[in-house]
């Protein structure tokens, strides 16, 4: 496989619109060489840089989105607020030797007379964030859609931290024969344990502390699951009864589900999630956790 070295690096080229998005892409894959595509929202943060690095180190070129997707917002959701430095998100692209950054603007994506949605159905994408977020998994199911059938890289990189995103991922790319690898990376934490956000931003000191109840809930359900616990609901309960220590955090929900179909288990295996959402003040977090795993909760992982 051809590797690059530093001093060869392409310069980032930014691209805003799909013809010549599928134009560079057609040519990186006659030229014989790996893609690697990274959506996100922007706001690039350590996980972002993370699925970068991660798709730096196993595709020979690397195409990064930013992209913040109006279709999968709600009405009540933060669409408007949600942040925007593309300046600095580019300079990030730059510095981790980003190819192409894909950079569409709302009405290149969802033109005038658009009429096309991906509707994945069924238990993976109706329950927890699906039942929550009415419409959530179309927008996402759509523009992940438009993406691999535009670029139709060899891999996509996608975070732990949105589990089930990553199921519905896994399971469009499948279902619909694209040929595309999902790639799963682990959640990256700041120091204090909470999992990175661009909506961390919003949090107070004190919010955050309350927020801090979350992975410290997860690490306990871990605990509990090394130490030999099985059973789902006692592991639910425990979650639930360490997230009570914090009374300015309202529980969505606390779920232990199997990790390709979503569905509720009573006894834990291997393939596991423990998925908790809540709110602080007009903060919506979300995390996850597969117990036992390498994928530790512990300070700093990830930093
Ligand atoms: P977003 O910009 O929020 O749409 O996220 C883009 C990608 O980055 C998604 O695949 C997310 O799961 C992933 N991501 C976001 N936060 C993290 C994190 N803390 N650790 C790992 N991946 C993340």
């Amino acid at each position: 496989m051809p590797t690059r070295t530093a001093d060869r690096r392409p310069r980032l080229t930014r691209v805003d619109g799909p013809e010549e998005l599928r134009r560079r892409c057609d040519r990186i894959r006659a030229a014989g060489l790996s893609l690697g595509l990274v959506p996100t929202m922007g706001a690039l943060h350590a996980g972002h840089r993370q699925l970068i690095q991660r798709s730096r180190a196993e595709c020979d070129r690397t195409v990064v989105s930013i992209f913040v997707n109006p279709t999968q917002f709600g009405p009540a959701e933060d669409f408007d607020r949600y942040p925007r430095p593309l300046d600095t998100d580019l300079a990030v692209c730059t510095e981790l030797g980003v190819d192409l950054a894909y950079v569409p603007s709302d009405a290149v994506m969802y033109p005038e007379g658009f009429s096309t949605r991906v509707n994945p159905w069924g238990a993976l994408a109706e329950t927890l964030e699906g039942a929550r977020r009415p419409g959530h998994f179309d927008g996402v199911a759509t523009v992940v859609t438009k993406l691999l059938v535009t670029a139709r890289p060899d891999r996509a990189y996608f975070g732990h931290k949105d589990a089930q995103q990553c199921a519905v991922v896994r399971r469009l790319a499948a279902d619909l024969d694209t040929g595309t690898e999902i790639v799963v990376c682990p959640t990256v934490r700041d120091a204090d344990g909470l999992a990175l956000s661009s909506r961390n931003a919003r949090l107070d000191a004190a919010e955050r502390l309350q927020a801090l109840a979350i992975p410290a809930a997860l690490a306990a359900a871990d605990a509990a699951f090394r130490l030999g616990e099985r059973d789902a609901e006692a592991i639910r309960d425990l979650v639930l009864r360490r997230l009570a220590e914090s009374p300015g955090l309202a529980v969505d929900y606390v779920a232990v589900v199997d990790a390709e179909t979503f569905l509720p288990v009573t006894r834990m295996h291997v393939r596991c999630e423990i998925l908790i959402a809540a709110r602080i003040g007009r903060t919506r977090l979300i995390d996850v956790l597969t117990p036992g795993t390498d994928e530790r909760l512990a300070v700093g992982v990830g930093g």
